[in-house]
């Protein structure tokens, strides 16, 4: 059976092209209308991945975003916003809100699935890698869990890679264009500017425990993670 998704889209022309498109593309593809229908299916099948309309009558996309993002149990499902405002300002809150991609809408489905394969690969954890601990930071990659000191760091999942990438490669300086090659994969959809609203992301995940002071920007290049201090 292939990767589960989750749509979650009011209008209903939209929904059925998705879910056509994406049972022919071979996922296993549920679609509800709502916020309400979303948090009962999630109950009982956790999706591998929710395309999550931006307006939606009562709860909107971007309310349910950060919902999923505050609790435990949905907190590293990954997310793609789907969104008819195109505005730099827009995708930037879906971004803060949680999510890993946005797509644009009227969006081609091979578009569509391109992005969702992208978005899993990044996510889904090879299972096959030994945990790194720097400072007493520490990340688990078959786990998927980060610790300070022992403590629990809750992460999104693009944050997560990127501080799996970080860890990997300490006290190095990388460009933004670089950090999305590495962590994003190629992928000519995507901004570099994107790299900082994820970077501000990690940082204030990181931030309660005092770790954020190791995601450093160097001016003018880009970031490195360092447990030296400037
Ligand atoms: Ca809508």
């Amino acid at each position: 059976m292939g990767k589960r998704i989750l749509l979650v889209e009011d209008e209903a022309a939209i929904r059925e092209m998705v879910q056509l498109a994406l049972s022919r593309a071979g996922f296993d593809i549920r679609a509800v209308a709502d916020a309400a229908r979303a948090d009962r299916e999630i109950e009982q099948a956790r999706p591998d991945l929710i395309l999550l309309d931006w307006m939606l009558p009562g709860v909107s996309g971007l309310e349910l975003a950060r919902r999923l993002r505050r609790c435990d149990s949905t907190r590293n499902i990954p997310l793609i916003m789907l969104t008819a405002k195109g505005e730099e300002g827009d995708r930037l809150s879906g971004f803060e809100a949680g999510a890993d991609d946005y797509v644009v809408k009227p969006f081609s489905v091979k578009e569509l699935v391109a992005r969702i394969c992208a978005v899993l690969k990044r996510t889904t954890p090879v299972g096959d890698e030994h945990p790194i601990e720097i400072g007493g930071l520490r990340l688990d990659p078959v786990s998927h869990r980060v610790t300070g000191r022992g403590e629990t760091i809750r992460t999104g999942p693009t944050e997560f890679r990127m501080l799996h990438f970080f860890m990997s490669h300490p006290e190095r300086v990388f460009t933004r264009g670089q950090l999305l090659d590495r962590i994003w994969g190629r992928n000519v959809y995507i901004e570099e500017r994107t790299v900082d609203v994820h970077i501000r992301r990690l940082r204030k995940a990181l931030a309660g425990h005092g770790f954020d002071r190791f995601v450093q920007t160097v001016h003018g290049t880009g970031y490195r993670f360092s447990r030296q201090m400037e």
